[in-house]
């Protein structure tokens, strides 16, 4: 933020003050105004991208551990400014306080520390060829971009910034157009923590400054988190230049519960992975195949413990159901909700805006669970991303496997059993990046992180995500003589 008030763009380790247009950013759980921002154009992008190549050429001339050492002292400084920003991301997401004080800092925090953990120990090979040997260098790809959704923005910047930063790579950041605010703040962190200028900058705007990274023949590589059609327009633009791509988009994953799982720890595992963040989560298992001998007692409880969510004001501590990202959104969760019953699912509980008292003024949607749902319902078939929750039965290992496969999507699956030869095969069988067993929706940044399919292409977080930032050089060394045909 300059004195002007303007929230601008971060660029060369310091705040860059433009005279292009601004936009406002909104908290969605009241409808006020929280900063102006100033979409960055053209001439921003470009003093990014030279900023970039400055700081570029000094940080990959660092030794990996000094690198490591000052992304280790920025995750100390994130989480010692962790109620701030949590507020902040509470603000701007409408999350209850109670997630982002907990979850959303702190995991970003957890990745400049598990990257900062690697960064000297990243190597190539030594191949041994006889009279000959060769080895290989892991080098940085240059410039990245990173371009983040709106659903976790902290932790997203993070999962992009600190893998790409730790191989040496440059980074501009764009956060989504509608959460703006913390992106900003890593940077600072960064700042004080060591980190050259120009190393990690930050642009802020709509599709169109992303296009302007993901089209710029200086980067070379686009990490995008957003949604499946983003993604092809992302990448259809990166083909110009070849750059490499991370795409982490949407999904609809299944999440199945066998007839001898225990009922309370797959029903936690459906309400984390349908209610949690609002039902705003990629990886959600918001298809919820149930055996049909378990149905009745799982949907009873499921409703009963449902029924018990707090939605409040997202800075109220005891709130677990805040505001949907906006007005937007929210009427395109709505417009899923009423297509469901429509097609004939019965919303067993939920179902409605919340409209009573000052919840009434923001995006607030009631956590809704649809029984007696059929594969072919648009609220089983696409993406919603709100609180929303398909129910399905069905009777058959193979039939569920096949039923949970019939989908474009690839991002994640869960199974809920106490067999455990069943739960490992079928997650053998399932399409997804990322299963969970007994458990949903849980990230350790030491595990890959993924989708297939329309989900995605890479991985982010564990050591899968060095392989997609960083490029290998073969070296060839002669020890021996060199007999030539000429
Ligand atoms: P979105 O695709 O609308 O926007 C994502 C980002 O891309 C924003 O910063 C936006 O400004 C930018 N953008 C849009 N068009 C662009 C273009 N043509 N070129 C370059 N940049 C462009 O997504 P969203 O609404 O912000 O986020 C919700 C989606 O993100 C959901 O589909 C969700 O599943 C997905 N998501 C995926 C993951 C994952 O890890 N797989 C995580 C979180 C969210």
């Amino acid at each position: 933020m300059t004195d002007t008030g303007i929230l601008e763009a971060w660029i060369d380790g310091a705040y860059r003050p433009a005279t292009t247009d601004c936009f406002e950013t909104l908290n969605p759980a009241t409808g006020e105004i929280l900063a102006q921002v100033r979409i960055a154009g053209g001439a921003e992008v470009e003093a990014a991208v030279a900023a970039a190549r400055r700081g570029f050429a000094v940080w990959s001339a660092m030794t990996g551990a000094e690198r490591g050492r000052i992304l280790t002292r920025a995750a100390q400084l994130l989480r010692a400014r962790n109620d701030e920003l949590a507020r902040l991301e509470t603000l701007d997401t409408g999350k209850p306080i109670q997630e982002t004080e907990a979850i959303d800092i702190h995991s970003g925090a957890d990745c400049l520390e598990y990257f900062g953990g690697l960064a000297a120990s990243l190597t190539g090979e030594h191949i041994d060829l006889g009279s000959a040997f060769a080895y290989t260098r892991r080098e940085p790809l240059g410039i990245c971009a990173g371009i983040g959704a709106w659903n976790y923005p902290m932790q997203i910047a993070c999962w992009k910034a600190a893998p790409a930063l730790a191989c040496g790579n440059a980074m501009i950041f764009k956060p989504a157009e509608l959460t703006p605010l913390t992106a900003v703040k890593l940077a600072e962190v960064f700042a004080e923590a060591g980190m050259p200028p120009g190393v990690f900058n930050v642009v802020q705007g709509f599709a169109e400054t992303g296009q302007l990274l993901t089209r710029h023949p200086g980067i070379a590589k686009v990490s995008l988190t957003g949604e499946v059609g983003t993604g092809i327009k992302v990448m259809t633009d990166a083909a110009a230049s070849l750059k490499h791509v991370t795409l982490e988009l949407g999904g609809k994953s299944p999440l199945i519960v066998f007839d001898d799982a225990e009922v309370d720890r797959a029903i936690s595992g459906a309400m984390l992975g349908n209610f949690y963040s609002a039902g705003e989560v990629c990886s959600n298992g918001t298809r919820v195949f149930v055996q049909r001998k378990l149905l009745d007692s799982f949907l009873e409880r499921l409703v009963e413990r449902t029924r018990r969510m707090v939605i409040g004001d997202p800075l109220d501590p005891a709130t677990q159901v805040g505001a949907l990202i906006g007005e937007e959104h929210l009427q395109k969760v709505l417009g899923y909700i009423e297509r469901g019953k429509a097609e004939g699912a019965d919303a067993v509980i939920g179902g409605k805006r919340v409209t009573e008292g000052a919840l009434g003024q923001g995006a607030f949607v009631e956590p809704t669970v649809f029984a007696n749902c059929r594969d072919d319902m648009s609220v089983v078939r696409e993406e919603i991303f709100g609180p929303v929750m398909s129910v399905l039965a069905f009777d058959e290992e193979e039939e569920v496997i096949e039923r949970a496969n019939a989908t474009p999507y690839g991002l994640a699956a869960g199974v809920f059993t106490r067999d455990l030869a069943r739960a490992h095969r079928t997650v053998a069988h399932l399409q997804a990046g990322t299963c969970w067993i007994n458990n949903y929706n849980i990230t350790p940044i030491e595990m890959p992180f993924g989708g297939v399919k329309l989900s995605g292409i890479g991985r982010e977080n564990g050591k899968a995500a060095i392989e997609h930032y960083s490029q290998l050089k073969s070296v060839y060394v002669e020890l021996g003589e060199v007999e030539c045909p000429y």
